[in-house]
């Protein structure tokens, strides 16, 4: 970003009363505590100051970068020049919209985390979000990656989400545009960048004593990962019908260390950070494995992460 359209984009926040740091380290915004400098990052709270945001941006000639709470991405060393914005400060806002004898649908705003909705659905007895147990991360970050496991996945319980463009336009989508895959969303009609701000999720009325039941096969399945440490969940998309983890078990990677970065002992689809980790260990471990993986199994193994 040149330095009269920085100048322009810090003068067009502070009017706004936009909260921004400068020179911040990425390490503190992504779950596996690595990362370089970043020029600015952006907080905005609400749709009006996202909007805010977005139009700065556009007047400015930015591009930028979104990031939920960072749980799914790899921030590099390089200082990144575009500006971030940060979901994680924004809405988190939970209501139930509508609720008839066998459904609930709830509005839910973008910051909010999965397991905090989990928590209100098991209190509230709404069953159909069991598999959010144990999903770290915004809901924004989750729509936007068809978060889940293989029993469930984010995508068939949204009724409809809205989102900003990057020409500062809202819209509401509805289920039938939304192209749910395999960690990722595309939507019918929108080229570009776009910020989920918030999601309506259709769930169905159950009991709490059914939720806690369904929700043990998640927890069972948490308790092979490692939870307790620094990490970004999976790093690789199972390939169809194997498990990454098990390639990568195979191979021989589990527990190989590079540098403070470690293939997890407990899961081999996890990368953690023992201490001191930099990006290039975690991009070190990540090409050796796709390399060995390729040459010895024949076997492409993609990133689900996002790399900055
Ligand atoms: C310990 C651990 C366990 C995990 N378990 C699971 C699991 O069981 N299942 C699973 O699917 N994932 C899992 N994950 C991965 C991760 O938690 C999810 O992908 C989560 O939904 C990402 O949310 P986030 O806000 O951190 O996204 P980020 O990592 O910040 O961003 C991910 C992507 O979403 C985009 N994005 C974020 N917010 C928005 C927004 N509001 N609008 C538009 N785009 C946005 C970003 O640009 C980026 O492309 C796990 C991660 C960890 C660390």
């Amino acid at each position: 970003m040149n330095k009269k359209r920085r100048t322009d984009l810090l003068i067009g926040l502070k009017e706004h009363k936009i909260e921004f740091l400068e020179n911040e380290s990425m390490s503190a915004y992504s779950s596996i505590k690595i990362g370089g400098l970043t020029d600015l990052i952006i907080f905005p709270k609400n749709e009006a100051e996202l909007i805010s945001v977005v139009n700065l941006l556009k007047v400015n000639l930015c591009g930028y970068y979104i990031i939920g709470r960072g749980t799914n991405t790899l921030f590099k060393d390089a200082r990144i020049c575009m500006p971030v914005i940060s979901f994680k400060r924004f809405n988190t806002s939970l209501s139930e919209i509508k609720k008839n004898e066998s459904e609930t649908v709830l509005d839910v705003g973008a910051g909010m985390s999965p397991s905090k909705i989990l928590n209100y659905a098991i209190k509230n007895s709404i069953g159909g979000c069991e598999f959010f147990y144990g999903i770290p991360g915004t809901l924004g970050g989750a729509v936007r990656m068809n978060a889940g496991s293989k029993e469930s996945v984010i995508g068939n319980i949204i009724d409809a989400i809205e989102i900003i463009t990057d020409e500062g336009i809202k819209y509401i989508i509805k289920k039938n545009d939304l192209k749910f895959s395999y960690r990722s969303l595309d939507i019918d009609g929108i080229q570009g960048n776009y910020f989920i701000t918030k999601a309506y999720l259709k769930l169905y009325n159950s009991s709490e004593s059914k939720i806690k039941e369904n929700i043990e096969v998640f927890k069972k399945r948490k308790s092979s990962q490692p939870l307790g440490e620094f990490s970004l969940g999976c790093i690789f998309k199972n390939p169809s019908g194997v498990s990454a983890g098990k390639v990568i078990e195979e191979i021989g990677f589990k527990g190989f260390s590079k540098g403070g970065a470690s293939v997890s002992e407990k899961h081999a689809n996890f990368i953690v950070n023992k201490g001191g980790a930099k990006p290039d260990d975690i991009m070190s471990l990540i090409r050796n494995i796709q390399e060995k993986a390729l040459s010895h199994k024949g076997i492409k193994l993609n990133t689900e992460i996002k790399i900055i």
